[in-house]
């Protein structure tokens, strides 16, 4: 499969047809493979899911020579050659996990000029051997995936790509495409600079992810309320679970694994082995959920995962996004979903207020965590409000829980009064926990042993319940009225803020609390009809059991085979000949030809 210099104009589009089995274009794929094809160089800052590996592989088919794909991520590398492998691409890799003889066969590939792409490790590649078989070979392009790598200002720091400026200055005439998810400003100049791409055209994407629908629900029991989730809304599915610690990620996943979730745990405290063994069944098998620390990120793009849910909040909206980000990668309906309450706010707070850092890391924690928080507490779109974030206008989205079912706000000027008041007359030494109890007047032992019964506002707030107190309290500390003090184990205290509230100067609009039974989830699948009948079903079962034995057969992930959205087309649609097979997505020339006689088999029983 080899390219043509200066190939028609829609080669790319016949390629994409052809090869990738897709109709059309993404967003700016377009263009950027075009750009690339004719030899320009190019910063692409795309979302995760966007479509980012294309905007390189349709280049490299239609440019002559072999595109040299540099990317951290060694353990996907295997998983990227065999799906190129699979639609007929000739691809290979060169990194630490090859033996030496494999590496010099691959070697001698690329001098013979036998490939189309060779993924390759940066610290790899700036070894003067393989710079010397590149010298020797004829190159398409090189692609830098994950370019934020580059930057010391983001968290994936690798030093190995500060030396890709050699590449530009070794070979000068070959053209670079970069890539990242990471949109921030100062990470994007820090690219440009030190990869030499002051002349690259740049291309940025919107970061909106309309297939991921965004929940944020009050947490309450949030164990059952993430199992009520997955049942309702995503059983026998792929997705991630993530909490902070270690030991809840330990007892999430053994509590879910009895109740009959598939969950594995993940986190740095477990063995190596333990590690890439689990993260290996995510990546291959069905439907597996992953409870995991954030240790569990980068360099998974699984593209099926259906949900990603947070049992903890995380410290930011970069951080959010970016976990979240992880769902929905094939473009199917997926769901973002997060239990926040106001022990999440208390520990955040804390672990800010207790960490090393200096006092400007603090700052710059504080004034991220807050934003996270105003998303939490929003009473419009999560998606204008996140979008906003990133620096783009937004207009309500229609799927998230707050366009789907608008939030009540009320008036709770005067319970917050109450609140703050309670909170001074105890003498601010006290958790929302015992607050409650005294607002409400139950007369526990605790309340009896302080004397709290005897207060004036002791049975003030008689009139909401607990729950309807929690949200109050959460949302004081959130929006800064009151804040936990961590020398005294949380117990609430008074903010500047709280003065005018007290005085009765400031009004306070709050959401109102869910209800305490929660309603169903709304059942959601990937281009799944509503009314699909027991026998498409019964179909799509079947399709995912062969696809299932041809996975393991080859040795490689399901969706390598076919993504669930092919599979639902097939199943929806139940396309009689090779022609009906060949307009479904997913479905290109080399797998029409290899899987389509077995599929329209198994359509027809
Ligand atoms: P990224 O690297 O940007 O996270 P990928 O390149 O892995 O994203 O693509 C994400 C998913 O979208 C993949 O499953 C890919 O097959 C699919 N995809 C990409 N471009 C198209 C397209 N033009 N039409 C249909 N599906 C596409
Ligand atoms: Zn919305």
């Amino acid at each position: 499969m080899s390219a043509d210099p200066g190939a028609a104009p829609d080669a790319a589009l016949r390629l994409l047809n052809e090869v990738f089995g897709h109709p059309d274009f993404r967003g700016a794929q377009r263009e950027i493979v075009e750009h690339v094809a004719a030899g320009g160089d190019a910063l692409v800052l795309m979302p995760t899911g966007g479509g980012k590996s294309l905007c390189y592989q349709l280049p490299a088919l239609l440019r002559r020579g072999t595109a040299l794909v540099v990317s951290p991520l060694i353990a996907l590398m295997q998983d990227q050659v065999d799906a190129l492998r699979q639609l007929g691409v000739r691809a290979a890799l060169i990194n630490s996990t090859l033996d030496a003889e494999a590496v010099a066969a691959t070697e001698r590939a690329l001098r013979a000029g036998e490939l189309d792409l060779l993924y390759c490790a940066p610290e790899r590649l700036v070894m003067p051997r393989m710079l010397g078989a590149l010298e020797d070979a004829r190159l398409a392009l090189f692609a830098i995936d994950e370019a934020h790598c580059v930057s010391q200002w983001g968290h994936d720091f690798r030093p190995e790509y500060l030396q890709l400026s050699l590449l530009h200055e070794r070979f000068p005439e070959v053209p670079r495409i970069a890539l990242t998810a990471t949109a921030d400003p100062q990470t994007r100049a820090e690219i440009v600079r030190r990869l030499a791409l002051g002349e690259a055209r740049v291309f940025v994407s919107s970061f909106d992810r309309p297939n991921i629908r965004y929940t944020i629900v009050d947490k309450q029991d949030a164990r059952s309320q993430l199992l009520r989730f997955i049942r309702g809304a995503h059983a026998g599915e792929a997705g991630i679970v993530y909490c902070l610690a270690r030991r809840k990620v330990e007892e999430t996943a053994a509590w879910l694994a009895a109740q009959g979730v598939n969950a594995l745990p993940y986190h740095a405290g477990m063995s190596s082995e333990a590690r890439a063994e689990h993260q290996a069944r995510f990546q291959r098998e069905d439907g597996v959920v992953m409870v995991a620390t954030i240790a569990f990120g980068m360099g998974i793009d699984k593209p099926d995962v259906r949900f990603v849910a947070h049992l903890d909040l995380p410290k930011s909206i970069e951080g959010y996004y970016q976990e979240t980000g992880r769902a929905g990668r094939d473009g199917a309906p997926a769901d973002a979903w997060m239990a926040y309450g106001l022990g999440d706010v208390v520990q955040q707070r804390r672990m800010i207020e207790q960490s090393e850092g200096s006092e400007e890391y603090r700052r710059v924690s504080t004034v991220k965590l807050e934003a996270l928080l105003g998303l939490c507490e929003t009473a419009g779109c999560r998606r204008v409000r996140l979008l906003s974030y990133f620096g783009e206008q937004a207009a309500p989205c229609g799927n998230c829980d707050a366009c789907l079912e608008p939030p009540e706000t009320w008036d709770a000027t005067e319970a917050a009064r109450k609140a703050l008041s309670c909170i001074y007359r105890t003498g601010q030494r006290f958790g929302a926990g015992h607050l409650i109890d005294v607002l409400r007047g139950r007369a526990t032992e605790r309340v009896g042993q302080w004397g709290h019964d005897g207060l004036a506002v002791f049975g003030l707030g008689a009139d909401l319940d607990e729950n309807a107190w929690r949200g109050v309290f959460r949302q004081l500390v959130a929006l800064g009225y009151a804040r936990p003090d961590h020398e005294a184990y949380g117990a609430l205290r008074l903010t500047e803020a709280s003065r005018p509230v007290l005085k009765g100067e400031q009004k306070i609009e709050l959401r109102r609390a869910a209800p305490r039974k929660a309603k169903p989830v709304a059942r959601q699948r990937a281009a799944w009809p509503e009314t699909a009948s027991p026998a498409q079903t019964a179909l799509l079962e079947r399709l995912k059991a062969w696809r299932a034995g041809q996975a393991r057969e080859q040795a490689v992930p399901a969706y390598v085979i076919f993504h669930d959205s092919t599979l639902a087309a097939l199943a929806a649609l139940r396309p009689r000949d090779l022609d009906g097979l060949s307009v479904i997505d997913g479905i290109g020339a080399r797998k029409l030809e290899r899987y389509g006689p077995q599929l329209l088999e198994l359509l027809r029983e």
